[in-house]
């Protein structure tokens, strides 16, 4: 069999695909530090080929001692996170989420942080190497019992209604089990089912179609509300917002990045508009940082939106306390 890197052949009636990933490392590299064995220097080759693959397919790596602290600091992070949700490391703050036209907030997201030897470790750091490993089903199930929990008492102590988004993870739709955990998660807390919303982001993973899709069409089945996450960025397609059966399409901030700047920023993004607008979408566009994006996007007809201008990401209580006394301060010229 022959056949360059990226390039399709027959095998056996199949189209296959042969990728390679290179990991290089020399005995020069290492001799100042250490005794250079067979053994250690294949050892150090494997951090290089880690870090190729986990780059992706085709791609070359030269070893240097930060990939080896980062492959032992994944290393430790693999082994610590099943215990972190048994051992209460994980905390999850909420980022208000702004009706912009009529200056309120009508709900918040739960995003996860893991207070990791007395450090708050973002989900950058995590997330990704919590999905690989599988933990991340866990985790977001954690979220999603801990949150609809805390909205569903807040709301009933103070006679509000606020909603909560929880993101998911693609895994979980490979399996049926996320239906349960919804179901149960509501029955349990009370949350009235439409203010619940569950943030999707579209990945190389969603893409069986034949599986995610009526896993997707029974939570929605369930009442709750589906969100696409971070349309504009990575892998979002049109396919995939016309055959899912969702209510809010939520805009990457880096579409919104430029809007102040840009007349083609802002073209593309009333594009957007339009498409979501013909599908029944609900728009909230993400990453809203200064009043003069804002301004735009009211004027836009933008009807939702969440960024740093409204409020970052903070525990629940204080989130929740500073939603509360929010309503009013923005105006139609943005965030007093
Ligand atoms: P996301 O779901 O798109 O969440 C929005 C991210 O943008 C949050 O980052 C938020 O803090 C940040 N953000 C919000 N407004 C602004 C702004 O005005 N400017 C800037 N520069 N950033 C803003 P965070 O909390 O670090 O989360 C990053 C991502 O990690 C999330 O993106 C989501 O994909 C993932 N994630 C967070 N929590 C969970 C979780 O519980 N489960 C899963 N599966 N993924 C999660
Ligand atoms: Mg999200
Ligand atoms: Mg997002």
């Amino acid at each position: 069999m022959s056949s360059e890197a990226g390039q399709q052949f027959s095998f056996d009636g199949e189209m296959l695909k042969a990728g390679l990933c290179i990991g290089l490392a020399t005995s020069t590299q290492l001799s100042e530090q250490m005794a250079v064995s067979p053994e250690l220097l294949s050892r150090v080759t494997d951090f290089a080929l880690y870090a190729s693959k986990s780059r992706g397919r085709n791609e070359f790596t030269v070893y240097n001692r930060d990939l080896e602290k980062q492959f032992l600091e994944r290393r430790a992070m693999i082994n610590e996170l099943p215990q972190a949700i048994d051992n209460g490391e994980l905390v999850v703050h909420l980022q208000p989420k702004v009706d912009l036209s009529e200056g309120t907030v009508y709900g918040l997201e739960a995003l996860v942080r893991w207070n990791r030897n007395g450090h708050i470790t973002p989900p950058a750091n995590f997330v990704l190497i919590a999905e690989e490993s599988g933990s991340i089903v866990d985790i977001d199930r954690f979220v999603l019992n801990k949150e609809t929990d805390y909205i569903a008492v807040w709301n009933k102590d103070h006679d509000s209604d606020y909603s909560v988004s929880v993101n998911l993870s693609a895994l979980h739709f490979s399996s049926r089990r996320i239906i349960d955990w919804t179901r149960d998660a509501l029955h349990r807390s009370g949350l009235p089912p439409h203010l619940l919303t569950l943030e999707i982001t579209e990945t190389l993973e969603l893409r069986n179609w034949d599986i995610a899709r009526p896993i997707i069409d029974e939570l929605h089945a369930l009442g709750c509300k589906i969100a696409i996450d971070d349309f504009g960025a990575g892998f979002s397609s049109l396919a995939y917002l016309r055959t899912t059966k969702a209510d809010e399409l939520k805009i990457d901030r880096s579409l919104v990045e430029e809007i102040e700047h840009s007349e083609d920023a802002r073209l593309l993004l009333s594009s957007v508009f339009d498409i979501a607008h013909n599908l029944n979408l609900i728009v909230t566009v993400e990453g809203i940082e200064t009043e003069a994006q804002s301004i735009i996007l009211q004027d836009m007809g933008a009807p939702h939106g969440q960024g740093y201008l409204f409020g970052k990401p903070r525990p629940p209580d204080e989130a929740l306390n500073a939603a509360s006394v929010f309503s009013g301060r923005i105006t139609q010229s943005g965030a007093a």
